[in-house]
């Protein structure tokens, strides 16, 4: 902590500097005989951080020091340290020129020891108190930064399935009834594509569970890769089941997706020898497509239990294939 005091008359700055130091405790006392010497003290080495208190005298030879406390208050690393202008012109015009230039308070020439040391106590006291708000504001602002990193991560956490890293059950829920939503107001097609892995009881277990775990991450990357519409969305709904989310998207279109999507799986070539369909890994899909403007806000189970019927229609006829639920009616 340190008070700099500037006059252009040596007399002065030790007379003042002989009070702070004798008559109060304050040891680091700078004396500086120009005003523009100590706009370039505080610029120095970051001195001005160990800065509390300016004490400015306002008739100096060269600059003036209402001229020196504006060009201080000015300054952006600068400005936060306080002025306090002394003269012995006390007139209303002088002192209004000061408060204007930012000074915070003023003492009259000549100088007295009393006022003086109340004046320097009482803003130095102010001083260390913003300075003990700012630090808290910063404190604050920095907690206020982690805890919105912490809330993001949690909001990705909530909805991404852990074993997968796709969309979880939470998000497909969330996004089909949004969709839902969105299709019924804008009176778009929706379509959905549910995707089950055939005959993974037995993968499992042949391989056991943790090569199954891994067929499982490895299939959902791949569908997650074959999707290409910026809208479409895949998410794990459960076990060694997926669902494809299809806005805009009509039937036709949506068989070509879930055909992609088969393919992406099959292409894979995950081998399983125990499979009734294929020496590898293969998927069932069940399409569906409804236009949720001729149907209620709240019907979106309707899509759901349409896809789920097509999909058990596909194993049913050997797997490893699309299945349209309009191909049913
Ligand atoms: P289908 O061709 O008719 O779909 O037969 P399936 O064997 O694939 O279907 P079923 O519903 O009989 O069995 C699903 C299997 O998926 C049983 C279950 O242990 C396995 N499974 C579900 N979740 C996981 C998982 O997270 N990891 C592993 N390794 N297996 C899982
Ligand atoms: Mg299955
Ligand atoms: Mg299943």
């Amino acid at each position: 902590m340190s008070i700099i005091i500037v006059d252009d008359s040596n007399f002065i700055l030790k007379f003042i500097r002989h009070i702070l130091t004798e008559e109060a405790n304050y040891t680091d006392v700078i004396t500086i005989d120009s005003g523009e010497k100590a706009l370039n003290y505080l610029q120095e080495n970051q001195n001005y951080k160990d800065i509390d208190l300016v004490l400015m005298d306002v008739f100096m030879e060269g600059h003036n020091g209402i001229l020196i406390c504006k060009k201080i208050k000015a300054h952006p690393e600068l400005s936060h340290i306080p002025v306090m202008i002394m003269t012995s012109d006390t007139s209303e015009e002088r002192l209004q020129e000061a408060f204007e230039a930012g000074a915070t308070d003023y003492l009259v020439k000549p100088i007295r020891k009393v006022e003086l040391l109340a004046r320097v106590t009482s803003a130095i006291k102010l001083k260390e108190e913003m300075d003990k708000v700012k630090a808290r504001e910063k404190e604050l602002l920095e907690l206020k930064a982690k805890l919105e990193l912490a809330n993001r991560e949690l909001s990705r956490l909530v909805s991404v399935d852990g074993l997968t890293g796709i969309p979880n059950r939470r998000f497909f829920d969330d996004t089909i009834k949004q969709e839902w939503r969105t299709a019924h107001h804008n009176g778009t097609l929706l379509s959905l594509v549910m995707i089950d892995i055939d005959c993974f009881k037995q993968y499992n277990d042949t391989y056991g569970h943790l090569v199954g775990d891994r067929c499982l991450q490895q299939v959902a990357t791949a569908l997650g890769a074959a999707l290409k519409g910026s809208l479409d969305v895949v998410a794990r709904y459960g076990g060694e089941e997926f669902a494809a989310i299809l806005p805009n998207t009509g039937i036709e279109e949506a068989i070509i997706v879930a055909e992609t999507l088969r393919k992406a799986v099959t292409d894979l070539r995950i081998p399983h020898e125990s499979s009734s369909v294929e020496k590898y890994v293969t998927v069932s899909c069940g399409v569906a497509t409804l236009t949720p403007k001729h149907l209620g806000i709240m019907a979106w189970p309707m899509l759901v239990e349409e896809a789920d019927l097509a999909l058990y229609e596909a194993k049913s006829r050997d797997r490893n294939q699309v299945v349209a639920f309009r191909s049913l009616m």
